[in-house]
């Protein structure tokens, strides 16, 4: 603290990203990463933009790119004008919120959602009123037709793993058509289904995404989203007043190669998928009730033994998982699906320690 802060820096509560570890061999399932790494494609396409081209800015627009994602999309009616592209899906919500998110009433969102969401509501000034999830962790599409200025969760939403079925998306979508309904979807490639087919159907839909977790991307820094031209009028107006360059040559470069790969995306999302499932029936063995995922990652208890212990004697196995503090999750552990060796460590470290 400082005499030379702003009110505003004094008043934040900054979002705390999960630990990323300076030691190596870690098994490292607290920050839902891919296990796989990214395209080769990909890659190739990295190494072949680093050269003399670099000293020069790239394009504001990104138009490759949103060409690229517009066209993954089909025939979804999808164009280059629906597409908003930043420097990880947290840029573009941080946008959004600014852009879409900032009116005289307050904001919904679930009570146990993205933890980011309330930063955002800090940063920008904006108020909210949290949304409780039903008993079994799920989101009630009634409870949101309500007056609003507006309304976000992540569908899959974090850190539960739970997936709104899109009928139930469309009621919230389509009941409240005075304010933005903003779904984010990092997680929906694994095993969700996307609102981006009814994008068309409503101006007041927007569908944020990442190539963070599907894509094995974190790293490169490349979040998007899709909604009707006003809204992306909106973010472009923010983003222009705020960083004319988000995404540099690199990550205009590998994303383009990320996404034209599908088969590379294919192989990955659905190996993440069958892991997962085995992981849910190791764990249940081991007494862990395990939410039902539809993400790359599971949110699991257990009857007996507290989640906060659990987490500290599975770090000092080398093996780090996620333990929030929120009161109604405090006896929740999220892990990460890792590939089969790391699942593996996981459940037998469990094993031992609940012996
Ligand atoms: N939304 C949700 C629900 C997330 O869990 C994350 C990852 N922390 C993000 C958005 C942000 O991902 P990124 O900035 O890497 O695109």
């Amino acid at each position: 603290m400082s005499r030379y802060w702003s009110r505003v820096v004094r008043d934040l509560t900054p979002y705390v990203p999960g630990e990323q570890p300076k030691l190596p061999n870690l098994v490292k399932l607290n920050t839902n990463e891919n296990p796989y790494g990214p395209s080769p494609l990909a890659i190739e396409a990295l190494r072949a933009e680093i050269g003399d081209t670099l000293r020069l800015y790239p394009d504001p627009n990104a138009d490759r790119l949103k060409e690229a994602i517009a066209a993954s999309f089909g025939d979804r009616g999808v164009g280059p004008r629906q597409v908003f592209v930043g420097n990880g899906s947290d840029e573009v919500l941080a946008h959004v919120f600014l852009a879409l998110l900032r009116h005289e009433r307050p904001i919904l969102f679930p009570d146990i959602t993205y933890s980011f969401y309330p930063v955002y509501c800090g940063l920008y000034e904006i108020a909210w009123n949290a949304v409780p999830l039903d008993e079994a962790f799920r989101i009630r599409a009634e409870d949101y037709l309500v007056p609003n200025g507006g309304i976000v969760f992540a569908n899959p939403n974090a850190p539960t793993g739970r997936f709104l079925p899109l009928p139930e998306v469309e009621r919230i979508v389509a009941g409240n058509p005075d304010s933005v309904v903003v779904i984010d979807e990092a997680y929906v490639d694994f095993g969700g289904e996307s609102a981006v087919p009814i994008v068309s159907r409503y101006p007041n839909l927007l569908v944020v995404r990442t190539l963070s977790k599907s894509h094995s991307l974190a790293g490169l820094r490349v979040g998007f989203a899709i909604g009707h031209a006003d809204l992306i009028e909106a973010l472009e107006r923010v983003k222009n007043s705020f960083n004319s360059y988000p995404l540099g040559r690199l990550a205009i470069a590998g994303a383009v190669a990320a996404i034209g790969d599908q088969g590379h995306f294919e192989r990955t999302r659905r190996a993440v998928i069958a892991s997962r499932e085995a992981l849910v029936a190791d764990l249940a063995a081991l007494g862990f009730e395990v939410l039902p995922s539809k993400a790359n990652f599971v949110f699991a208890r257990h009857g007996a033994r507290d989640a906060g212990q659990l987490a500290l004697a599975l770090r000092e196995r080398g093996i780090l998982v996620r333990h929030f503090q929120h009161e109604r999750i405090r006896q929740f552990l999220r892990i990460s699906i890792g590939n089969d060796a790391q699942c593996q460590a996981l459940v037998a470290a469990l094993r031992e320690i609940l012996r």
